[in-house]
């Protein structure tokens, strides 16, 4: 692929919060160097030396954006995912987050941020993160926590039977830290161990068994410490958090992203407002264990998922109401998949959210819930060049981005990556040359 694109004929959604409009987008290397309205045409930005993609009949849009997986999680066993990871070697566990995250890009995504469940020293999506950095594997954009912090007992660290010792090699995800002294320490080690934001826990939830959404983990004085230091190495801090005191507590000690906030309420969701903190999404997660009944490996999930569902909506609708900025997240791991994130879109549907909302919250907000604005999550000058190009306008249908059939170029960093014909067939590879992309699309040449 030469290093200067022109997609033309394009119908732009730029992520910015506009309509669809007909334009061109030179990409530069990694970036985009200019998006031009077609009335503003200007062919002195072309070079001689571009290759022109001509987009006829396509919706280009930002890469989409996670901000909740677990990319270290099995699919196809029925084992609960703690002892899957348990008895799994750590090669076994980044091969799982390779393919993981390979199913992803193909979806679309172009970044995940991964929340926490991998190895505390040796963190596999470190390992997938950079891999996928030095072109070795094909995958989206990783922002990693390397593990995440927990109190002992806390959420995550009650995964397993009190009598087993976690090896810390390959221990399964949350690293339990109590006082504050020992949190700063935590934060340190994630830091040291490769990790792009902090994740902690500051209440029970679903997965683990034995805990619950309404307990608290961490006292503030952890959480101040944790935080602090977080903010002082430019960390970003997100909090698993469901019930409404270990929201509330969070959000006080200054964390950035609440993950799930299933039992918000009026006064926190103004404090989240006031503050700037981002509420990631997870709705359909907790529907997806329930459909999965009887035969989820995880009988105590499926109770405790009961409880959160309808609460989860209703934090949701409120968080909107109130200004809260909320993030799209799909918490993909063993409930689900990871590359069928696009099932959270339509979920959210069900709020009442249109379909602008929603794209928003997967492009343009998730870049600025992670602290990766102005480099990804719209189509603007200056951006990395992370597109999709759809058979249809999602603002008018925002299933056609639920089947992959219908995505059929998938760019990142300016290389396209993925490409499908139209019937269904789908090609890989570092990076595709414009005549292939041409053909495969069926692209006037
Ligand atoms: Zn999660």
């Amino acid at each position: 692929m030469p290093s200067h694109i022109v997609i033309e004929n394009a119908l732009i959604f730029d992520g910015m919060g506009r309509e669809v409009f007909w334009g061109k987008i030179g990409i530069d290397g990694k970036n985009i160097s200019y998006v031009e309205k077609d009335s503003a045409r200007n062919n002195n930005s072309m070079r001689e030396d571009c290759e022109l993609i001509d987009a006829s009949g396509y919706t280009v849009m930002p890469g989409l954006i996670d901000c909740h997986v677990h990319l270290v999680s099995p699919w196809n066993t029925k084992m609960h995912e703690p002892y899957w990871k348990l008895i799994s070697s750590p090669s076994s566990k980044v091969l799982t987050a390779a393919a993981n995250a390979n199913r992803t890009l193909a979806s679309g995504f172009t970044t995940v941020r991964n929340c926490g469940g991998t190895s505390w020293y040796l963190p596999e999506d470190v390992h997938v993160r950079d891999s996928i950095a030095a072109d070795m594997l094909i995958g989206p954009r990783v922002w990693s926590s390397a593990g995440g912090i927990t109190m002992t007992g806390g959420h995550g660290d009650r995964a397993y039977p009190a009598y087993m010792i976690q090896h810390p090699e390959i221990g399964c995800g949350v690293q339990p830290a109590d006082g504050a002294d020992a949190c700063r320490h935590a934060v340190r080690e994630r830091i040291k161990y490769g990790a792009d934001f902090i994740k902690i826990y500051t209440t029970g939830g679903v997965s683990t068994p034995g805990d619950g959404p309404h307990s608290q983990d961490f006292t503030m004085d952890e959480l101040r410490a944790i935080i602090d230091e977080a903010h002082s190495h430019e960390k970003r801090v997100g909090t698993h958090a469901q019930g409404l005191a270990g929201i509330r507590k969070a959000v006080l000690a200054g964390v950035d992203t609440v993950e799930h906030g299933s039992f918000l309420d009026t006064e926190t969701a103004d404090e989240m407002a006031h503050r700037g903190v981002f509420l990631v999404t997870t709705l359909r997660v907790f529907e997806e264990i329930l459909k999965r009944g009887a035969s989820y490996p995880n009988p105590d999930a499926l109770r405790k998922a009961k409880m959160v569902c309808d609460a989860q909506r209703n934090a949701l609708i409120l968080a909107k109401d109130r200004g809260v900025t909320l993030a799209f997240g799909t918490d993909a791991s063993q409930s689900i998949r990871n590359g069928d994130n696009a099932a959270e879109l339509m979920e959210l549907m069900t709020c009442g959210f249109s379909p602008m909302d929603i794209l928003l919250m997967a492009t343009r907000d998730a870049a600025r819930a992670i602290g990766l604005q102005g480099k990804i999550g719209t189509v603007t000058e200056g951006q990395l060049a992370d597109l999709i190009l759809l058979q249809k306008n999602p603002l008018e249908d925002i299933g056609v981005l639920s089947e992959r059939a219908n995505i059929r170029c998938v760019m990142y960093e300016g290389n396209a990556k993925i490409l499908r014909d139209g019937q269904g067939n789908e090609y890989q590879s570092a990076c595709f040359p414009a005549d292939a992309i041409r053909s495969i699309l069926k692209l006037k040449a």
